[in-house]
């Protein structure tokens, strides 16, 4: 019997399975989908078996054998292996990075698996009670003769398997106390009669016959101490076994199921078009303002699925994943129900996981990558705000949840989702061509009207003198809020305002050493650190170039306006939050928690704070600068300033009093602007179609990024110089090719960054092209200290 076996080493020139002969006594255990470790050159690397087959290519004889067997259960089923596969070739990238980054990150770790008996060494068979002996575990490499017997006593389970990897993300243990279920079992236990605490004990077990309760518990319960229960499980009176057991996230407290609400006529009418098609792998663009009850839709839809005993995915952007999301699927659901985000520890992440895989729970909620839950059998996937650009992976693999979506949907025959208030110009794009369906929800759900959006006019502001960051409304609007005790959420987008350090007299601006961009100044550290690289120092006393002392904080950061807001409201309760206020686990929550119990008047934040607030108490929202996105060197810029737009519009008036919004602009007449204030996304749409058309960008063409590292800025031109070259030369005559060019951050760590783009219309050839540009990176340039990354559909260019 021989494996293929997909080995983990890293940038290996061959990504191709290599074959593996499977010792005698693995070949009843090994399936497809487990995870293995196999001699690889003179180490001892992990891999992923992907096929099992009778004949090799190369001399069996030859072949080495697998070395250890790592798991009871594969990790990954069959369609996940296929999976990979498909993702290898739309993504470019090695076909071990899309098996990864399907398994929860604990499992992907280095670790060694035991089996820990989990009986008395009495119900053992014979022939394992030598390897168990004094201990309680055995170390799988140790065990590998008698894995077969391992195995049904598995099943049995007198013995558990235990992935070790570290103390915080192996498997959880309790101590369990099984009290005897006799109770003449627990009359006949002698006991000496100054043994005062058995005798307590025993009473409480009498009262308790049958049952089984956790250490900690029972010691409180019966107020006792660990010894007294073993000297009375000595006696008989009670086992005691190790028990796994799921971490518990306690994000919620105690959770009071509710009931569906009543759809309104459009939620009708949309959800039974999707209940029309639950067989069929369908997918639907669901365009919704913000407030118009996409989420009860999906609620309702994801019951439908689970009534045909199917199972949902539900995937939300990691930013709105809140404790206010997750409730309200804990209250529909209960305890069907998994939760995988980032706020979770890595061994949390793979109890949730383990739910999935040993169905357990039939709907996972959760950010991107739960779009590999292991679910056999799929209803239904649902992407809400599927514009968000963090659906796509920042690094290898490069996939979008979306086009996995799509798959999954084609292999289970079923529907995917896509909602959004502002769809992606590319998914309302097809929906147009009619690939997609369109189904639509024009109003609020609970009626109520849209806020007042009022654009003002920041030159005018300057204009008139005002040279504060805050309008004279917007100024007058925050007071009258404060006065009617009503709260306020304040926006400003980070990006383009990181503060800066200056010097005064020769306007040096401090750099980082390694990179090519300025510091960034932290007030709470009192450090400037590079965004990129992670480097850091203090302040400078005097300046590097000019040595006077003339040193200033530039930019506009959030610390910033928290200062100036303390000026302008002075006794204003303020919530500020960013990165640096969210850092620790929790503290997202923490604050919008205390936000909604109105522990304070004015939240200050960042993109954060966009999405998924859903407070009563909000009647005004400020944007404090719209032109930042605007302006981002990005095709997307227009897209993505109409989407913030929008959806920060939508965090006032969620209930019963009128929200108002005002946007700060220096740009105010730019249609992304405009149109967003009414939320006229058809307009927008034409308007920024007919842009991108003029200006061939997705969706009207498709685009690669090919981006080269390198530590020598010759080199790295030199290598993206002769791709372009390649490419030219291996390409269709109607495909654009862009550069190269040094990237927009020419300098990163040390290494200088060089570029090019392809844009195109239609080439079968690409995914060839790409391999052999693959080829010629991994036999040549590699070497030399390159390294290449391909983007086959940048989320941003
Ligand atoms: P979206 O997901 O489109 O932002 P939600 O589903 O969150 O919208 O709905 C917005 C608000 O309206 C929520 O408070 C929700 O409870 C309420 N809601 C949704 N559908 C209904 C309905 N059919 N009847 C009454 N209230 C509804
Ligand atoms: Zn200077
Ligand atoms: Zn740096």
């Amino acid at each position: 019997m021989i494996a293929e076996v997909i080995v983990d080493v890293a940038a290996h020139p061959i990504d191709r399975p290599f074959d593996y002969a499977v010792p005698k006594e693995l070949e009843v255990l090994v399936e497809p989908g487990m995870r293995v470790k196999v001699p690889f050159g003179n180490r001892k690397v992990l891999g992923f078996v992907t096929d099992i087959k009778e004949t090799s290519e190369f001399d069996p004889s030859r072949l080495k054998p697998i070395h250890e067997l790592m798991d009871v259960v594969p990790v990954l089923n069959d369609e996940l292996l296929a999976m990979a596969k498909w993702m290898k070739k739309q993504t470019v990238c090695f076909e071990i990075d899309a098996l990864q980054v399907m398994i929860p990150s604990a499992l992907r770790a280095k670790y060694e698996k035991r089996f820990v008996l989990n009986a008395p060494l009495e119900e053992i068979p014979e022939p394992l009670r030598i390897y168990f002996g004094n201990r309680p575990f055995v170390r799988a490499q140790d065990a590998v003769e008698v894995y077969a017997l391992l195995k049904k006593e598995l099943e049995r389970g007198t013995v558990v398997a235990d992935t070790d990897i570290s103390q915080q993300t192996a498997v959880k243990k309790v101590r369990m106390i099984h009290i005897a279920d006799s109770l003449e079992q627990l009359e006949a236990i002698d006991i000496r009669p100054n043994a005062k605490q058995q005798i307590k004990l025993l009473e409480f077990f009498k009262e308790h016959i049958g049952q089984a309760i956790e250490s900690s518990d029972l010691q409180r319960a019966a107020e006792t101490t660990l010894p007294t229960i073993y000297s009375l499980a000595d006696k008989g009176a009670a086992v005691i076994r190790n028990e796994e057991s799921y971490r518990d996230p306690k994000l919620l407290a105690e959770i009071e199921r509710k009931g569906f609400l009543q759809l309104t006529e459009a939620q009708q009418t949309a959800f039974d078009a999707i209940r029309g098609a639950l067989q069929t792998p369908k997918t639907f663009l669901l365009h919704g303002i913000t407030g118009s009850g996409k989420t009860e839709i999906y609620l309702q839809a994801i019951d439908e699925v689970l009534k045909e005993g199917k199972e949902a995915i539900m995937l939300v952007p990691e930013i709105s994943l809140t404790p206010q999301m997750t409730l309200r699927f804990k209250e529909r659901f209960g305890d069907l129900v998994a939760v995988l985000h980032s706020g979770l520890s890595a061994g949390e992440k793979y109890d949730e996981w383990r739910k999935i895989q040993r169905a357990e729970v039939k709907v996972v909620v959760g950010a991107r990558s739960a779009i590999f839950a292991p679910f056999e059998n799929l209803g239904l996937i649902i992407l809400d705000e599927e514009h968000e650009s963090s659906y796509k992976q920042d690094d290898s693999p490069r996939y979008h949840a979306r086009d996995v979506a799509i798959w999954r949907a084609g292999q289970h025959n079923c529907p995917v989702i896509l909602g959004s208030a502002t769809p992606s110009l590319e998914s309302y794009a097809r929906a147009q061509k009619g690939v997609y369906e369109l189904l639509v929800l024009e109003k609020r759900a609970k009626n109520q009207p849209l806020p007042t959006v009022h654009i003002v006019d920041m030159r005018e502001e300057l204009r008139n003198g005002n040279r504060s960051m805050f309008s004279i409304p917007l100024a007058e609007a925050i007071r009258e809020r404060l006065d009617r005790k009503e709260q306020v959420v304040l926006f400003l987008n980070k990006r383009g305002y990181s503060s800066f350090v200056l010097c005064r007299d020769c306007g040096t601006v401090m750099q980082c050493p390694n990179c090519d961009i300025s510091l960034t100044y932290h007030r709470s550290s009192e450090l400037m650190k590079c965004h990129y690289c992670g480097y850091d120092e203090p302040v400078p006393h005097t300046c590097p170039e000019c040595q006077s002392e003339h040193i200033r904080f530039f930019g506009t950061g959030t610390q910033k306006v928290e200062e100036e807001l303390a000026k302008l409201v002075p006794g204003a309760r303020v919530l500020r939050m960013d990165v640096d206020t969210t850092r620790n686990k929790g503290a997202h929550e923490k604050i919008l928690s205390a936000f909604g119990e109105g522990k304070a008047d004015i939240l200050l934040g960042t993109q954060m704070i966009a999405k998924g607030l859903d407070f009563p108490n909000i009647t005004l929202v400020g944007v404090l600068s719209a032109d930042t996105t605007l302006h981002l060197p990005d095709f997307r810029a227009a897209e993505k300033t109409y989407q913030l737009l929008t959806q920060v519009s939508g965090r006032a008036g969620r209930d019963k009093l009128p929200g108002e919004v005002y946007v700060q602009s220096y740009t105010p007449e730019h249609y992304a602007i405009t149109l967003a204030k009414d939320q006229l996304y058809e307009p927008f749409y034409d308007q920024e179609m007919a842009m991108r058309r003029a200006s061939g960008y997705p969706p009207y063409y498709y685009v690669v990024n090919i981006q080269f590292t390198h530590e020598d800025l010759m080199t790295v031109a030199g290598y993206a110089e002769q791709t372009v070259r390649f490419l030219q030369g291996q390409l269709s005559g109607s495909t654009i090719i862009i550069g190269p060019s040094a990237s927009l951050i020419a300098r990163v760590n040390n290494r200088y960054r060089y570029q090019c783009l392809i844009k195109y219309k239609k080439e079968p050839k690409l995914a060839d092209v790409m391999q052999q540009l693959i080829k010629i990176h991994r036999s040549e340039w590699i070497k030399k200290g390159a390294t290449l990354s391909i983007d086959m559909n940048p989320t941003s260019v």
